[in-house]
């Protein structure tokens, strides 16, 4: 048989050759033979990268390092990621395969090509399996010497944290599983979008055309609105078109990269495509259609008068990834019903109690336990990540022990009222940490669910709506970027520093400023590392007193008779400068080591002077506020009646934080058991409140998402995509099902717009 070259044109790709060449590489392959204009390419094949490892005698080393992992651990997740990918990179590629590369590289065009350059992964024994997680590409690539380092960082990238985890989860060996890269011409799309071929929920011969300017990026990730054509392919005319107002556009920067550029007002108004444009997108997309035989979802791009098109797959079919039930017995037959609470975190399990009155009991605490406690503080973290199922006497949906449990994935049950009284030391317990029941004894456990990561990448879904996770834990941010969700929505901080065991108050007092700073620069880190690219908010502090008072130096933070309304969020940073200032020196380290994606978000801002003043501050202490992406919580009603205000002021952003908005518009302390039952983020008033501010946030073209509790139900989310908001932020267990609700409600409102026009 002929071996495999290490690289293959476009034009040479055959059916076969879909495991050299991974799915991107033998779908672009199958649609240049279809005769649609795909950008010119090569691609690297599997066979290169497999030589490569073997001739420079690498390959034992990097299984052997594999083989010895245990996934779970996210620290040797990351140290053995960070590792295999060092000897990746370490060693120089072949002679005759980096030859091989230049070669084609020179056939591209005149020589001096700017290419995109994309991973293409592939298994032996599973070729069309997708592979999450491993989506490494490098836009605007020039020269010999970047296109190799390029190549071989997509090659590295097989063995990115993620990747390693999402295969060990998929039982897939690593030895069989293989990389191509595609080398592909750079299109400096002048005009960029997607289509459906037909109707994405009836069918219909409506072809829906989404366009803006610029690079695909905006449409695909949902930083832009896009102008939105619907096309009828039995008439041949555009039937419907709505122009969006297009805030931005993303292009080529300098010899690398990308940047966002706001447009000017014309631009913004302007229809991105004119009629014939549609129409022979259309044509571009029936092609496709017709071929594969189900609708298509296409990207595509438009240079001057030519047409590209970049890829087209099947439009997604939505799969639910509710928890299978089947074989869990009905709740009657599992046993005594000791105690009821609150579904905090889902999942079942069984083990012993221990009753903590004080984190010093902790220490009793083994692998395994159930952790019963009248409330969790942030210094029992490092005990329930021991523990195998949570019980608590308070606390509601969004208190502390809520949301560790879900970001630690441990079934959780709160506001039962009385677990520690009920409850005996060393009782074997059942948690039901979705219905929110414990039962006695050790019931049987249902089959375990599919991970809700292997859902989401089971079945990818582009949603207009951008949908991000909410990460408290650095190391939870693999298994939150697993779920395949667009950045992080919120990061609270507070866990980063109060996982330290000290207050901040504390590393000011004993001059250890700089220890607190790295800690929370490396914190901070390895969640945008998970999250390469994508949007990431970083809010600043907001511990109530009593959060802190268990830590050493807590004795020094004042009693308050009501901490919830008291000194915390941005208003004890601005009184607090040194607090704010370790803050901001850690972020000021992250924006100078070229972590571009990440935005500032203050907590608890009642009037937009607080806004000003911390960005005045962070001016002072030398950040380059005009540049910096600075945004705003709005969680007490002030904020969501001046938001207009704080538009004016500066915002870049601002983000619905229900938790508290829902406690300081209805009166309803949000950790209080007793009134739980009032506690409703769906209560007029608050809907009201929300409602106005997204529709002044839209009018400015300011971005507003959600970040609190009621941004993981899949009602409220529908209901909010409904309003136009531009983004929502779940928690890591429900990502999955938002994206779902986001993609129905927005699939009804273009269904319900192309009806108005039938
Ligand atoms: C909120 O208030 O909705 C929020 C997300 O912040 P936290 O839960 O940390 O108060
Ligand atoms: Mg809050």
């Amino acid at each position: 048989m002929k071996e495999m070259p290490n690289v293959l044109w476009l034009e040479e790709i055959k059916k076969e050759d879909l495991i050299s060449v991974g799915g991107k590489g033998a779908s672009l392959g199958e649609m240049a033979s279809l005769g649609l204009p795909v950008p010119k390419a090569f691609a690297v094949t599997a066979q290169a990268f497999r030589r490569f490892l073997i001739e420079e005698g690498i390959e034992d080393k990097i299984f052997h390092r594999l083989e010895r992992l245990d996934v779970d651990d996210n620290d040797a997740l990351e140290s053995v990621s960070r590792e295999v990918q060092d000897i990746v990179l370490s060693v120089g590629i072949p002679d005759y395969i980096r030859e091989d590369i230049i070669d084609a590289y020179a056939r591209m065009g005149d020589g001096g090509e700017v290419v995109a350059v994309r991973s293409s992964a592939t298994a032996e024994d599973l070729p069309e399996a997708s592979f999450a997680g491993q989506q490494e590409t490098f836009l605007n690539v020039l020269g010999n010497d970047d296109l190799l380092e390029a190549v071989q960082r997509c090659w590295a990238s097989l063995y990115g944290a993620r990747a390693i985890y999402y295969r060990a989860k998929q039982g897939f060996d690593d030895r069989s599983v293989n990389i191509a890269v595609i080398v592909q011409d750079l299109i400096r799309s002048e005009k960029s979008g997607v289509m459906f071929t037909s109707h994405p929920v009836t069918g219909e011969p409506l072809t829906i055309v989404e366009g803006s300017w610029g690079l695909g990026e905006a449409v695909v990730s949902g930083s832009v609105s896009p102008d939105n054509y619907v096309f009828d392919l039995r008439s041949g005319r555009v039937v419907d078109s709505l122009i969006a107002e297009k805030e931005i556009m993303i292009v080529p920067e300098g010899e690398r990269g990308v940047k966002t550029v706001k447009l000017s007002p014309e631009e913004r108004i302007a229809p991105v495509l004119s009629d014939d444009e549609v129409a022979r997108l259309a044509a571009f997309g029936k092609i496709a259609e017709d071929h594969y035989g189900v609708p298509q979802d296409v990207e595509w791009a438009i240079v001057g008068s030519e047409i590209f098109i970049l890829q087209s797959r099947p439009i997604t079919t939505i799969r639910r990834p509710d928890i299978p039930r089947a074989g869990a017995k009905p709740a009657s037959t599992l046993g005594v019903v000791l105690l009821e609470g609150q579904g905090a975190s889902p999942g079942i399990a069984s083990g012993r109690v221990v009753i903590v009155r004080d984190v010093r009991d902790t220490s009793t605490i083994k692998e395994g336990d159930i952790l019963v406690t009248r409330m969790t503080n942030p210094d029992m973290v490092p005990a329930m990540r021991r523990v195998r199922a949570i019980v608590t006497d308070e606390g509601g949906m969004t208190c502390h022990a809520a949301i560790v449990s879900r970001e630690l994935g441990t079934p959780a049950v709160v506001g039962t009222k009385k677990a520690t009284k009920t409850l005996r030391d060393g009782q074997v317990i059942t948690v039901d940490g979705e219905k929110g029941t414990i039962y006695e004894g050790a019931v049987e456990v249902p089959a375990p669910a599919a991970p809700t990561a292997v859902v989401a990448a089971a079945a990818p879904m582009i949603t207009g709506t951008l949908v991000k996770v909410n990460v408290s834990l650095p190391e939870a941010a693999v298994r939150a970027a697993a779920t395949g969700a667009d950045g992080v929505g919120l990061l609270r901080i507070e866990h980063l520093i109060l996982g330290l065991a000290k207050t901040p108050g504390w590393y000011v007092e004993h001059g250890e400023e700089e220890t607190f700073i790295s800690e929370l620069y490396s914190g901070i880190k390895t969640v945008l590392d998970a999250f390469p690219g994508k949007p990431v908010w970083v809010r600043t502090l907001d511990a109530p007193t009593d959060e802190f008072r268990g830590m050493e130096g807590g004795e020094a933070e004042p009693l308050e008779h009501n901490p919830m309304l008291g000194w915390r969020g941005i208003r004890r940073d601005l009184k607090s400068p040194e607090q704010f200032r370790m803050q901001v020196e850690a972020f000021k380290r992250l924006w100078a080591a070229g972590y571009s994606n990440f935005g500032v978000m203050f907590p608890l801002v009642n009037h937009p002077a607080e806004f000003v003043q911390a960005r005045a501050m962070m001016k002072e202490w030398g950040v380059d506020v005009e540049n910096v992406t600075l945004g705003v919580m709005v969680e007490v009603p002030s904020s969501a009646i001046l938001i207009e205000d704080f538009i004016k002021a500066g915002i870049r952003f601002a983000s619905f934080g229900t938790n508290d908005l829902v406690q300081y518009t209805l009166a309803i302390d949000r950790n209080n058991e007793h009134v739980a039952d009032m506690y409703d983020p769906e209560h007029p008033a608050v809907l009201r409140l929300i409602a106005h501010a997204i529709k002044a946030c839209r009018e400015h073209g300011i971005e507003c998402s959600i970040c609190g509790q009621a941004g993981s139900d899949p009602d409220m989310v529908a209901w909010l995509v409904g309003q136009g908001i531009t983004s929502v932020s779940a928690n890591i267990d429900a990502v999955v099902r938002i994206r779902e609700a986001v993609a129905r409600k927005e699939q009804q409102i273009l269904l319900d717009a192309a009806r108005r026009n039938a």
